[in-house]
């Protein structure tokens, strides 16, 4: 059994632990870090690979492609964006329906857009091939943390490698092992659950027509359903699809023939986008909403879906965690000016103050949009009808909305900040 100290070390190397790693080694240099992930991080074997870097798209918010610029690996990535620049939020049924697009929003830079999405398997190479050339993070995996212990002065972790144990010390551990956090447990920290009673159903599809850069939220008796753009692939069209469907009728849409399947996202979709004419492997996600009732202590701070794990409806999961990390860091570089290190309980405070309102109001507009958007009944469909209705005819609002899920609401981190003042924040008053 070793015996070695870091300053910071990471649970987990999905999207929120392996961002906040490349983030912490850019803008804290001087930090040594280890990130332990129990799937082998560097495989080429799909099979293999981590939960996070799997078939699903994201949506990136332009709050989260401004912290993600701040690193070298933006100019990797930009090859497997495509930029959202309108979204088209209708309901199944009703007339009304609203388009968000960036060029009535004020100042947002020709480079810019609303936001991208991305396939997660390449954001995942990205991510990963960055974290193998830092020289201050540290990787241990196939490895699993089985146990997190708080001490006075540093918080210890054990490690399990096959049948080999080692023990980690460092002043701040990052738990970010996912929603079902199995750290988190052990700590006993409680967490608070809404079972959605929900799965979403994603796979990406073909059109006859091109999606011009339009991510589509459509509203439908059988939930919400959202098709994201996707760059051509062999000259065809594609777009990501995200929807959600009560979970007692799972079994008969995994059971659809891909025509059967494509015809039934055709019947509550229409022809925005032509004739849907392929269909890939399809994937099942069950929804639940899970919040800590904890995300701090002494020495240790859950990250991600440890912290919070969010419906997709609004696409805010890792664009949220994004946020935090930021916020984290940039807490963390002034703590270090202070002379304070980073586990310290009242720089760990100090991190949640700055994103407690962040956190509240995006799991909140999160889970009361899917409260509101998944039921054909008669009340939520006239406030949701009279909602989209009021969004055309008042800009204000429209605007404040676009801020929210563009991620670039509020007091943001340092890090946070558009590279120049000639950016969005201006714009989309
Ligand atoms: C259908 C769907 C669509 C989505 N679309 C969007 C979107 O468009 N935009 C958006 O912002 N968000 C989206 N999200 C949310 C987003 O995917 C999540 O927020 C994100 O994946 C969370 O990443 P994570 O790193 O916190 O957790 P995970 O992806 O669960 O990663 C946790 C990692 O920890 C490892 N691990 C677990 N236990 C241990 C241990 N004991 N020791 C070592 N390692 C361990 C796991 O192997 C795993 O790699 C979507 C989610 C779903 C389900």
């Amino acid at each position: 059994m070793n015996d070695k100290t870091q300053d910071i070390a990471i649970v987990g190397g999905g999207l929120a632990g392996a961002s906040l790693a490349l983030l912490l080694s850019h803008h804290l240099p001087q930090l040594k870090i280890t990130l332990i992930e129990s799937f082998p991080l560097f495989n080429s074997d799909n099979e293999k690979s981590l939960p996070s870097y799997d078939d699903r798209s994201s949506a990136l918010s332009l709050g989260s492609c401004r912290i993600l610029q701040t690193l070298t690996i933006w100019s990797q990535l930009k090859p497997y964006l495509t930029a959202i620049e309108k979204v088209h939020v209708s309901d199944r049924g009703h007339p009304a329906g609203t388009l968000l697009d960036y060029r009535e929003l004020d100042d947002i830079s020709d480079e810019e857009a609303l936001g991208y999405v991305v396939e997660n398997r390449h954001l995942g190479q990205v991510l990963l091939s960055a974290l193998a050339q830092q020289s201050n993070i540290d990787t241990i995996s196939p490895a699993t943390v089985a146990e997190v212990t708080p001490q006075a002065d540093e918080a210890q972790l054990v490690i399990r490698q096959g049948d080999k144990q080692q023990r980690l010390a460092a002043n701040l551990i990052v738990i970010a092992d996912g929603a079902h956090s199995s750290l988190r447990e052990k700590l006993g920290i409680a967490v608070e659950k809404s079972d959605y009673g929900q799965v979403a159903v994603i796979a990406n599809i073909t059109s006859s027509g091109y999606h011009d850069g339009v991510a589509y939220e459509r509203f439908t008796d059988s939930g919400p359903m959202a098709l994201l753009p996707l760059g051509d692939f062999n000259d065809e069209h594609r777009s990501a699809l995200v929807w959600t469907v009560d979970s007692d009728r799972e079994a008969d849409v995994v059971a659809m023939s891909d025509e059967a399947f494509l015809q039934t996202i055709q019947q509550r979709f229409g022809n925005r986008l032509g004739f849907f004419t392929r269909v890939g492997k399809r994937h099942i996600y069950p929804l639940a909403l899970y919040k800590a009732k904890e995300q701090i202590r002494r020495h240790i701070v859950l990250m991600g879906n440890a912290a919070h794990a969010m419906h997709p409806v609004a696409g805010q999961g890792f664009n949220l965690a994004l946020r935090d990390c930021s916020a984290l860091v940039d807490t963390l570089c002034d703590a270090t000016v202070r002379g304070q290190s980073p586990g310290e309980l009242d720089v760990l405070n100090h991190y949640l103050s700055r994103q407690d309102l962040d956190q509240e109001k995006t799991i909140g507009t999160s889970h009361l949009l899917t409260l509101l958007f998944s039921t054909a009944e008669t009340l939520p469909a006239f406030a949701r009808n009279t909602g989209l209705f009021g969004l055309n005819f008042l800009p204000g609002i429209k605007a404040w909305f676009a801020r929210q899920a563009m991620g670039v609401a509020g007091n943001r981190s340092q890090i946070a900040q558009p590279a120049s003042s000639t950016a969005a924040e201006k714009r989309i008053k």
